[in-house]
């Protein structure tokens, strides 16, 4: 054997990443931290998004990537009682991140550090999915393969105001869509574009779209990404993608992903210490509940000596009726639910 090939052989022993990350069924008990880069990280202290919630239900739960930094958890569960109120029946959740990140068996290039989240463009339906129906009910496709145009039969203002809504909050990003529902979103918009910034073109995403918050506190190794331009996006970046260049055929088809590649290697150092950490104690443990912080505190170390109080004392900002987990008020008539025609 040659040295090259000696080398070689060495490299293809390594195991990948994707393996050891896609084995983790919990998270690693430590406190929340995300490492690295969105498609090359992992993160710590992660909490999973309950299966059902009165405003969501996650989809295609077998892949158990319903699991994300408790920042991003809370956001999706504030997003899902906005979008309600805002006349969207219920956000159906797909991919998050794996219990501790990393590169994942299939699909997805990024969703490693806990801070992604793919969000369908279908509403929830009125009646609750069962475990089967989650697993192979299919999306909406919003977009025309052929003209990469959004179909007009399809698209209503209720998927604009919900796009508009999860751009609205200061820890989002960027959100990634098809070109043609940014085509549509430029094209119809009206008042107030400035949230346009944040929705950025991307092959696929057209039957869902994906959801990006940045870096959060207490997360000094987390790569931030570089600022989205100033300006609404609409102008000649959004002209090339209604150019032939961004369809040509892959070349090289067969040429390995990058998570294929991935070892631990590649990945930043405390990713090590990540994958090795022990499990967080329970899968209900780091069950997102409400109210912010609250599964967070829950694999933090004991602290017998704390009066009870205190345990809580993180989500003192935020009322009860700030979150989907507290009861719904009396409100005597039940307030109508419109959904989108479609
Ligand atoms: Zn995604």
């Amino acid at each position: 054997m040659t040295l090259a090939a000696l080398a070689a052989a060495a490299i293809s022993a390594e195991p990948r990443a994707k393996d050891l990350f896609g084995a983790k069924k919990l998270p690693a008990a430590v406190p929340a931290q995300s490492f690295g880069f969105y498609s090359k990280g992992c993160f710590a202290g992660g909490v999973a998004l309950p299966m059902d919630g009165p405003t969501w239900e996650v989809m295609r739960p077998s892949r158990n990537r319903r699991w994300g930094h408790p920042a991003m958890i809370s956001l999706i569960e504030k997003l899902s009682r906005d979008a309600v109120a805002d006349g969207w029946p219920g956000l159906l959740i797909g991919d998050i991140s794996q219990p501790r990140g990393g590169p994942m068996m299939t699909g997805h290039a990024s969703h490693q550090i806990g801070l992604d989240a793919d969000i369908w463009l279908t509403p929830m339906p009125r009646r609750p999915l069962t475990f089967a129906e989650r697993e192979s009910m299919s999306a909406t496709l919003m977009v025309d393969e052929k003209t990469h145009l959004v179909k007009d039969a399809l698209w209503t203002p209720q998927h604009a105001r919900l796009l508009e809504r999860a751009a609205s909050y200061p820890e989002v990003e960027r959100i990634l869509v098809n070109p043609g529902i940014k085509k549509k979103l430029c094209d119809t918009v009206t008042g107030d574009r400035s949230w346009l910034r944040k929705i950025r073109p991307f092959w696929g995403h057209d039957y869902h779209f994906h959801m990006r918050i940045g870096c959060q506190p207490g997360s000094p190794d987390c790569k931030r990404q570089e600022a989205t331009p100033a300006d609404d996006g609409c102008g000649k970046p959004l002209a090339w993608w209604f150019t032939e260049e961004p369809w040509r055929p892959n070349k090289n088809p067969d040429a390995p992903k990058a998570r294929d590649l991935l070892t631990m290697a590649n990945l930043p150092t405390e990713c090590q210490a990540v994958l090795a950490a022990s499990d967080a104690p329970s899968l209900a443990a780091v069950t997102y509940q409400g109210g912010g912080a609250a599964a967070a505190v829950a694999v933090a170390e004991p602290q017998p000596t704390e009066p009870a109080e205190t345990i809580s004392s993180g989500n003192a900002a935020l009322p009860a009726a700030a979150s989907a987990f507290a009861p719904t008020p009396k409100i005597g008539i039940p307030l109508p639910r419109p959904r989108p025609g479609n």
